[in-house]
Formats: C-alpha cells, structure tokens, sequence
C-alpha cells in the first residue's frame, strides 16, 4: 500500500511568491502607510479569528500579510525613527538571511555557510581591529553576547582557585565591576550566571557619562585591602564602547590598566558602538580595546543586519568551551572528526554549540559577511561617519540655539538635549510633551533619557536608510513643537 503525500504547505515556487511579497515589502518600504495604532480595530478585528481548523493557502496568507499586516507593522525602519538603538536590515543582509533559512538552517557541517560563519567573525574582528588572536562566537544579540563573555569570565577565575563552575556550580559570591550606564542585560547575565544582580557593583560615571576610572580604581583597592576580601572573588570589570543611554565611550586604556594590575577579566560591551572606531575622529576614543579579554559588538545595530545576530569576542575560545559545554552526548558521538570528510555531513565542522548557550542556531554569519561583501570596510564607514556628524551637527546647532540645551558633546551618533527657555517651570514635563508630539505626528522619532536627572531628547542615528537631512528636520521640527507649546502656555 503507498501511503499517500497529504502535505499541504506550500514548499515549492518560491521565486513567484518572492514576487507578490516583495510588492507588498516596497510598498511598506516607502512609509506612506498610517501608524498601526490610527485603526487598530479594523485590523485586529480581521486578524483575530477562532482558531482555523482548515487552512486559506498561501497565496490568501501572502494578500493577508499585505492588506493587514504591512500597513500595521513597526515604525522601526523609517528613517525618521531614531529611538532607542535598533534599525531596519538592509536588503543584502535579508537577502542572506532568507538563503540561510532556505539552504542552511543551520550553522552546523563543512558547507559553504558553516565556512562563512567563521570566516565572517574574522572578516568583523579586522574591521573593527580587534587583536588576531581574537576568535568570535554569533549568539541572538546583545544580551547574550554578554552572557557569554561573562560566562567565560566566570569560569577562567573560578578554574584559578581549582574549581569548574560550569560543571559545580558557582561556589562563592562574586563581584563585576561595570559603570552606571552599563546595559542592565550585564545585571541579568550575573543572574542567569548564578553570579546574581547584586554581585554587579555600580562604578559611578563622570560628566561625560564615562565610567569614572578614579571611582573604579577607588571600588578595586578597597575591595582587594578589605577585611573580607577572602569571602568573594573579583570577576571582571565590564567597560562600554558606546553606551546606550548617550554613546559614551569608557577611557578603555586607563581601564585596562587596573584590570592588568587586579589580574581582572575585562569585557568591553560594544553591541551599539563598537563600528564607531571606524570613524577616523572618534577611533582613539577606543584606544586600549585590544587589553580587552572579550568584546562584544552587535551586527544587527549599525550593521544593519536583521534582528537575531550578536556576537562575542575572546582571545581563548577553550574557555568558552568549557564555559558552555553541554558534556558528551551520544548523539553527536564521532560527529566532529574533519579528517578525510567526503561529504558535508561528514562533520559537524566548528562546535559553536559548546562556544554559547544555543544548539539549533541559524546561520548568522552569511548575513555579516553579504553586508561586507556589498559595501566593504568603505561603506560601512561611510555610514558611520554621516551618523556621527549628525549627532555633532545637532550639537552644534543646539549650542547655538539660545532656547536649547546640551546635556553633553556626543561621542558617536547619540545626541542629547533638551528645550529650556527660562519661562518654563517644569522642563521635564515640557520636553516629554514635545517628545510625545514628535512621535505622534511620526516624521522624526527619537527616544528620551535622564541624563544626570534631567529629562532629555535622545535622537540615535543608525539605520541605513537615515540620511543627513534628517538631523536638521529633526532639530526643526522639534523647535517649532516647542515654541509652539511655549506661546500656548502663556
Ligand atoms: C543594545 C545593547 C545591549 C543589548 O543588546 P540586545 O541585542 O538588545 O540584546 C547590550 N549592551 C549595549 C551597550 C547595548 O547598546
């Protein structure tokens, strides 16, 4: 009896259905949709159904995908939006990713796509400069990238004292050493880590939003002379390329210094700013990153990869996999013998899944490396010197603005100021109004922070399709919000 082939999701024809949808996709692509929240009964109402016993098809799933949920999708792409630190993919890293998920589901066996994963952490270690003997690990962002590094942080100092945390657990309190503007997925990783929240110490941070190196040298002394210096071990000490709250950049070297002198584990977070030494203005604002014993960076910030691909860097991956080794399995028994492999699934090729903490993993490498193949070392840096000057640019007009005020000199693309023309009472209250207006009338989209306390516009340029005239039509727009406000609350 020949059982009969019932499947009933379309997995052919593919070229046609690209077609249809990438229709749909241009038609998103130029923004002249309305915002998801102007009639969001009309199309929740279509979209929220009973669950469907019996499919629509493909063809009906791609019109629905096109009347209801492209018009409704996120702001997040428009080159006016310029909040918080996240953009839209280019169309080379889409393009990339949507072959991987077709030919290479995943980063596993010796194909073409296991070749570039590594071959594209390498290709990201020289373009950001990065020592050679630095070998990269892709993870889902940020958040992990720095669970990683702190994971091998954890187990190189508990190893030092005879102990394997990854196989017997954390067996003494620990303390990291990170600036108050450090990313709070440094305070979830200690967690995850068994290390906990409160193991993280909050290094105070300078004028420029810096981690004050005075402040850390202070906290390590201290700590290292104090009477119960025995009960805990000092971990790492975790520095900001780029923090997220205003760009700064920690004085790298100086830090670097004290980790040498502390014999300290030094993680240096770039997720959002570590392509900002490829500005030829701001990259000695780097200088010391090689003393670093991880970095991570995030291609899916100002890559402009898709969202899913971080990575860590560090100068022994043994570490890491001893960090994060599942421990033998029978099923991968034999898997990673390269020699004499005739056929892709002859091996596994490199573990990744004992470098972090995923088994099944895209191919995220193909994407770093179509972004780099399509626009080179030239173009990306291209990108990130228009997105720093139009933060300088910003700055300069707000210090020229006799109403406006700079809560600091940006380092990289983050702008921070605020309206404060001396009738107003309550600044902050006044600039969250503006912010508000801004967002709603959803031409120019920045985000906000307290800076030092006070509430500021936060402007972050990093998406591919943000141009320089966005700058001043932010600036402009936020003026005329202002004065406009201004006058009706006289
Ligand atoms: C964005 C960011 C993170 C978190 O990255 P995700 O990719 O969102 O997980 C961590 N650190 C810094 C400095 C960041 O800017």
């Amino acid at each position: 009896m020949t059982e009969q082939f019932e499947e009933t999701a379309a997995c052919e024809n593919l070229s046609s259905y690209l077609n249809e949808l990438g229709k749909g996709l241009d038609e998103y692509l130029r923004f002249e949709h309305s915002d998801a929240m102007q009639n969001p009964e009309d199309w929740k109402a279509k979209l929220g159904l009973d669950l469907p016993h019996n499919g629509i098809g493909i063809d009906d799933v791609i019109a629905e995908i096109r009347s209801l949920l492209l018009p409704n999708a996120s702001a997040i792409p428009n080159p006016g939006f310029s909040s918080f630190i996240t953009t839209g993919a280019s169309n080379s890293a889409l393009l990339a990713n949507l072959s991987a998920l077709v030919s290479a589901p995943q980063r596993y066996s010796l194909t073409a796509f296991n070749y570039v994963e590594e071959l594209s952490l390498n290709w990201m270690r020289d373009l950001f400069g990065l020592s050679k003997e630095m070998k990269g690990i892709y993870s889902s962002g940020g958040s992990t990238a720095n669970l990683i590094a702190l994971g091998a942080a954890r187990q190189q100092v508990f190893e030092k004292i005879g102990i394997d945390p990854a196989r017997d657990g954390v067996q003494m309190p620990c303390r990291i050493y990170a600036s108050a503007a450090c990313h709070h997925t440094v305070h979830r990783a200690a967690a995850v880590l068994g290390l906990g929240r409160n193991s993280v110490i909050t290094v105070p941070t300078n004028a420029k939003g810096q981690m004050s190196a005075q402040a850390l040298r202070k906290v390590l002394r201290e700590d290292t002379e104090s009477k119960d210096s025995s009960e805990f071990l000092q971990l790492a000490v975790v520095a900001n390329a780029g923090t997220t709250e205003t760009g700064a950049i920690d004085p790298l070297a100086e830090i670097a210094e004290l980790t040498q002198e502390y014999e300290l584990w030094l993680h240096v977070d770039g997720a959002y700013g570590l392509p900002g030494i490829l500005d030829p203005e701001t990259a000695h604002l780097f200088r010391g990153i090689n003393q670093a014993d991880s970095v991570s960076v995030d291609p899916h910030k100002w890559m402009g990869a898709p969202v899913g691909i971080g990575t860590t860097f560090v100068k022994d991956r043994s570490i890491l996999f001893r960090a994060f080794t599942q421990g033998a399995a029978s099923y991968f028994e034999g898997a990673f013998s390269d020699e004499d492999a005739q056929h892709s699934l002859d091996s596994m090729g490199l573990p990744y899944a004992d470098f972090g903490v995923e088994l099944s993993a895209p191919s995220r490498g193909v994407v770093v490396w179509a972004i780099i193949r399509e626009i080179g070392k030239s173009g990306l840096q291209k990108r990130i010197c228009r997105h720093n000057a139009m933060a300088k640019h910003i700055a300069e007009r707000v210090k020229a603005h006799p109403d406006l005020e700079l809560a600091l000199e940006p380092s990289l693309s983050i702008c921070c100021f605020r309206y404060a023309h001396k009738s107003i009472t309550n600044l902050d209250d006044f600039n969250r109004s503006i912010h508000r207006q801004l967002i709603r009338n959803g031409r120019n989209m920045p985000s906000t922070t307290y800076f030092k306390n006070k509430f500021v516009i936060r402007p972050c340029f990093i998406g591919a399709r943000t141009s320089w005239q966005y700058a001043d039509d932010l600036l402009d727009e936020f003026i005329e919000l202002a004065e406009q406000l201004k006058n009706k609350n006289q």
